[in-house]
């Protein structure tokens, strides 16, 4: 699974009124190349593997290292 990053500058151009980080203010992103998924958390704190992820892509606030999570299924930038 690929990320489309023009797609995905697209919408964040479009969705995100306001760029400035929520912790320090700043507008001073970098959006990562890969997609993630979190691991589902079984018994007794193990890993749970298998079933459906949720594909997200980091976007980090170069100032602070907030990091915030887009899903690029929900927004279409997947290139298959
Ligand atoms: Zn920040």
């Amino acid at each position: 699974m690929k990320v489309n990053r023009n797609k995905l500058i697209n919408v964040i151009n479009e969705k995100w009124r306001t760029k400035n980080c929520i912790l320090c203010g700043a507008n001073n992103w970098t959006i990562d190349d890969k997609v993630v998924a979190p691991l589902s958390v079984g018994k007794n704190a193990s890993i749970e593997l298998g079933g459906k992820i949720i594909p997200l892509v980091a976007v980090t606030c170069n100032e602070c290292g907030n990091t915030i999570f887009l899903n690029p299924l929900v927004i279409n930038a997947i290139d298959e």
